[in-house]
């Protein structure tokens, strides 16, 4: 016998008159006792709101936009004994004890707790509800995405490549098409930028709801190894309690004790704020973050000074790449000061007045970017509490699973350690959440490849030339010069190269490394090589189309095994 239920908004804490933003079924839908009638947002959460009964739709009472409270009638169903019985013996994943206050209450409970959502934490957490568990995303910010899309991968590129626009078009002139100088409307630059990020966090939320992902906004701390409290910035806590948790709070820029607190001075984010375009400015740090940053503001307009401690930029990448890249770059450096001590940075009115070692008399600077690397959030997530280990720079130690010390909490992306890329923290994420999920999945990735996304880019992988030298490695080094490459010479980059490293025991590929436009779409080709334990006649002997930059990869293979008719021929030894 059937009768009709009014299915109402349960307990929601202190919320009242909360917005329903979305209602996921409609008067017909035969739902299950877990299924989501309607989504709310609070000014912290979304909240799902399960029927909590299996039945038939008969009727809706809400609609996008109203607001409602506890007790607020949200449907009508049509349940039949039968019917409740036979949805709750066949749910997939039975609502936990508590289905209707699991999204609402202030205390949560779930399977999977995933504290940070840059690309290691939505990753992780996008996969685990993809495989069945119950999950919650806790986020401090507004937006899903972390660092990787609201302040660095994304809004860096976005600048990167109508800079690189600019500075394609200037080239032209010497084949003999000229433009007029741009004229840079830096609010719509901005524009354009923040468009692009707010795409895909746009993109990340709706995914979040589409995977039933309970995203919760605050501050995370834990309390202890299965619950963390979470903080609003209103100052509101409550408490998620966990089965397992997978800790992906990222990294922070490091900020250098004496740099004075001026609004000129800035990190990486600040630098991709594009407040104005300095005459003069000054990075400190000769990485790849900031070289990007030198990279928008010179075609800008800046006239830019690098200093670095070290005696190189981009420590790490083959000499004989950075050397070819600063030859292409040097129009846009005034100086380059390596192994310089930045001494006192002064602020005054007409600009920031710096003191390098060696040099006499200090520089007067519009803007300074401080990128001297970034520091993991591991210490500031009372991690103690919870039993988890974290060094004394932050970085939690986790095995090939990514567990940590503690078992059922795992940690990935930057705040496991190098190299800190998003890519890294996303097939890191994949392992924890199916680990999580009772997959035998662990970490062996061979090799991460690095991108400078520069003009032009540098892209290696694996084993360096310089790296194998300094350990005494056997290695062949092949070397395919675009100045040989009919599409690099088209393409005004003829001063480009590709260059694979061999291990001469085995013969395999270990490494390899590009410069030039589009360096960093080529170089997963590489990596994949590594990882498949190719050799230098099975990336030969593969057929790379004709014209492309790619086909590099072929040419510096065939280098390798000696087949290449695209070069002179090789010396008699
Ligand atoms: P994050 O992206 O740092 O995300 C961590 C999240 O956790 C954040 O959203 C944070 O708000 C949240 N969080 C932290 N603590 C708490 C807490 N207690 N409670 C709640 N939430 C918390 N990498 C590349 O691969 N390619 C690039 O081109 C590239 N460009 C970059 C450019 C710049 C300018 C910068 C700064 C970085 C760049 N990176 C790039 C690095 C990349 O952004 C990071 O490696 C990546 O974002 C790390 O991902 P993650 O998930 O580990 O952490």
């Amino acid at each position: 016998m059937s009768q009709i239920r009014s299915i109402v908004v349960p307990d929601i804490g202190d919320y009242h008159e909360v917005p329903v933003i979305e209602i996921a079924c409609k008067v017909g839908d035969t739902v299950t006792a877990a299924d989501t009638l309607i989504t709310l947002e609070s000014d912290k959460a979304t909240l799902d709101v399960p029927a909590g009964v299996a039945g038939m739709i008969v009727e809706l009472h809400v609609k996008p936009g109203d607001k409602v409270s506890m007790g607020s009638i949200i449907a009508s169903l049509k349940v039949g004994a039968g019917e409740t019985v036979a949805a709750a013996a066949t749910a997939p994943s039975p609502p936990p004890p508590a289905s209707a206050t699991t999204a609402v209450s202030d205390d949560i409970d779930c399977e999977l707790l995933v504290l940070g959502a840059g690309p290691g934490g939505y990753s992780a957490a996008f996969r685990a509800a993809d495989l069945g568990m119950n999950t919650v995303l806790v986020e401090r910010y507004a937006t899903l995405g972390g660092v990787c899309l609201n302040v660095g991968c994304i809004p860096s590129k976005a600048l990167l490549h109508l800079t690189a626009v600019i500075d394609e078009a200037a080239h032209l002139a010497s084949a003999g098409i000229a433009f007029a100088a741009p004229t840079v409307d830096i609010d719509k630059m901005r524009a354009h930028k923040s468009a692009v990020v707010g795409k895909l966090t746009d993109g990340l939320a709706a995914m979040a709801k589409a995977r039933k992902v309970q995203v919760v906004r605050g501050v995370g701390q834990f309390i202890d190894p299965h619950r963390l409290e979470v903080s609003s910035t209103g100052g509101e806590r409550r408490t998620l309690r966990f089965k397992q948790c997978i800790i992906a709070v990222g990294s922070v820029a490091v900020h250098l004790p004496f740099l004075p607190d001026d609004p000129r001075i800035v990190d990486s984010t600040g630098a991709l704020e594009l407040r104005q375009t300095p005459q003069k400015m000054l990075v400190i740090g000769g990485g790849i973050i900031g070289l990007e940053m030198a990279t928008v503001y010179s075609t800008l307009g800046a006239r830019v000074d690098v200093v670095e401690m070290l005696d190189g930029l981009m420590l790490g990448v083959d000499r004989d790449l950075v050397k070819v890249w600063q030859q292409q770059n040097a129009w846009r450096f005034e100086r380059i000061m390596l192994q310089t001590q930045t001494e006192s940075v002064t602020a005054k009115d007409d600009g920031v007045w710096v003191k390098f070692s060696g040099v006499d008399a200090p520089l007067r600077y519009d803007m300074i970017l401080q990128s001297v690397g970034r520091s993991a959030n591991g210490l500031r997530i009372a991690a103690d509490k919870a039993g988890v280990t974290v060094s004394e720079r932050g970085l939690i130690p986790v095995d090939t699973q990514m567990r940590t010390n503690v078992s059922h909490i795992f940690a990935i992306g930057d705040v496991v350690g190098q190299p800190m890329l998003a890519h890294k923290a996303v097939h890191e994420a994949h392992v924890a959440a199916e680990a999580a999920a009772g997959q035998k999945s662990h970490f062996d990735a061979k090799v991460i490849p690095g991108v400078a996304y520069t003009q032009p880019e540098v892209a290696w992988v694996g084993v360096g030339e310089d790296e194998a030298k300094r350990n005494g490695r056997a290695v062949q080094i092949a070397k395919f010069p675009w100045a040989a490459s009919g599409r690099a010479l088209a393409n005004g980059a003829d001063y480009g190269f590709t260059k694979l490293v061999f291990d001469v025991q085995t013969h395999r590929i270990i490494g390899g490394s590009l410069i030039g436009p589009s360096a960093g779409d080529m170089i997963g080709e590489v990596a994949l090589a590594i990882e498949m334990g190719a050799d230098a006649l099975d990336i030969g002997k593969t057929i790379h189309p004709h014209p492309t930059l790619g086909e590099t990869i072929g040419l510096a293979a065939e280098v390798a095994h000696g087949g290449c008719t695209d070069l002179p021929p090789p010396r008699k030894k």
